[in-house]
C-alpha cells in the first residue's frame, strides 16, 4: 500500500460505515463533539480536520516548493506521502493545490499575475478546507471537483458576480462531474482526483494559455489500499490498455 497508510478507519484499520442521516459523533483522536456520518466498524469518529491536517500541510509545503509542471505528477507525489489517506479530505486540497502549483510553474498567471503561488494556495487550503468528506456520496458534487472549481475560480479572479469566470468555473466543475458519473461509484479519491487534475488541465490549457503537462496515461498505484477499487472499470487501472 502506498506510504503505508491505513485503509479506512485511521484508529484500527477496520472499513467506514456511511450512514445515511448524520448522528452526533466523537472525534477519537481530538474529542470534538458534532454531527457526522462516518463511523468505523468498531464505532471510531475522526473529524475531518484530524484526517486531513497532516495531508493539508504536506500539500502546500510541497506545491510551495515544486517546480513540476505536471500536475499530476505533483498530486502522485502527495497521495504516496504517508500523511495523504487512500480516501478522504485531504484530496479536496490537494486536487486544487496541484493544479494551482503546475499552472503557475508552467508561467500561468493567477488573476491577471496579481497573486502569488503561495498566496494561491493559500486561498485555496481556507476554501478547500470547508468541504467535507463524503460530499460526493452526501452532495452529489464530488469534492475533488470542487477543489479544481476553487483552483480555477482563483486562477481567473471569479467571485459570484463574475460573468464569463464564473461560468468557466461551473463549466469545469460539470465537465468533471460528468465524468466521474460517467465511472460511477463507489467514492475513490484517487480516480476523481485523477479525473479532475486531468480535466482541469485541458481546460486551462485550452482556455487560459497553461502550459500544464500531463503524462501520456495516468496509472493508478494506489488500487492496494481501496476495497471498493472498481478494477477493470477504472480508467487508470494498472492493467487498462
Ligand atoms: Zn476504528
Ligand atoms: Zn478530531
Amino acid at each position: 500500500m502506498a506510504g503505508g497508510a491505513l485503509p479506512n478507519c485511521l484508529i484500527c484499520g477496520s472499513d467506514l460505515v456511511y450512514a445515511t442521516k448524520a448522528e452526533p459523533v466523537t472525534c477519537a483522536l481530538c474529542g470534538k463533539e458534532e454531527m457526522g456520518t462516518t463511523t468505523c466498524e468498531q464505532g471510531h469518529y475522526v473529524c475531518n480536520d484530524c484526517h486531513r491536517s497532516g495531508g493539508v500541510d504536506f500539500m502546500h509545503k510541497l506545491c510551495v516548493r515544486s517546480r513540476s509542471k505536471n500536475a499530476i505528477e505533483i498530486l502522485t507525489e502527495a497521495m504516496n506521502d504517508k500523511s495523504v489517506y487512500p480516501n478522504g479530505p485531504e484530496h479536496h486540497t490537494l486536487v486544487g493545490a496541484a493544479i494551482i502549483a503546475a499552472y503557475y510553474n508552467a508561467g500561468g498567471k493567477i488573476n491577471g499575475g496579481s497573486m502569488t503561488k503561495g498566496a494561491a494556495l493559500s486561498e485555496l487550503k481556507v476554501r478547500s478546507l470547508q468541504v467535507p468528506g463524503g460530499a460526493c456520496g452526501f452532495w452529489g458534487c464530488c469534492g475533488a471537483a470542487t477543489s479544481a472549481g476553487q483552483a480555477l475560480s482563483i486562477i481567473n479572479g471569479s467571485t459570484p458576480l463574475k460573468k464569463q469566470q464564473w461560468a468557466d468555473c461551473q463549466r469545469l466543475t460539470s465537465i468533471i462531474l460528468g465524468h466521474l458519473a460517467d465511472v460511477g461509484g463507489p467514492r475513490c479519491c484517487k480516480r476523481t482526483g485523477f479525473t479532475a487534475v486531468l480535466d482541469a488541465t485541458d481546460f486551462l490549457n485550452e482556455h487560459y494559455k497553461g502550459h500544464i503537462e500531463k503524462p501520456e496515461k495516468v496509472t493508478c498505484t494506489f488500487c492496494a489500499g481501496n476495497k471498493q477499487c472498481l478494477r477493470n472499470e477504472c480508467p487508470y487501472f494498472p492493467t487498462k490498455d
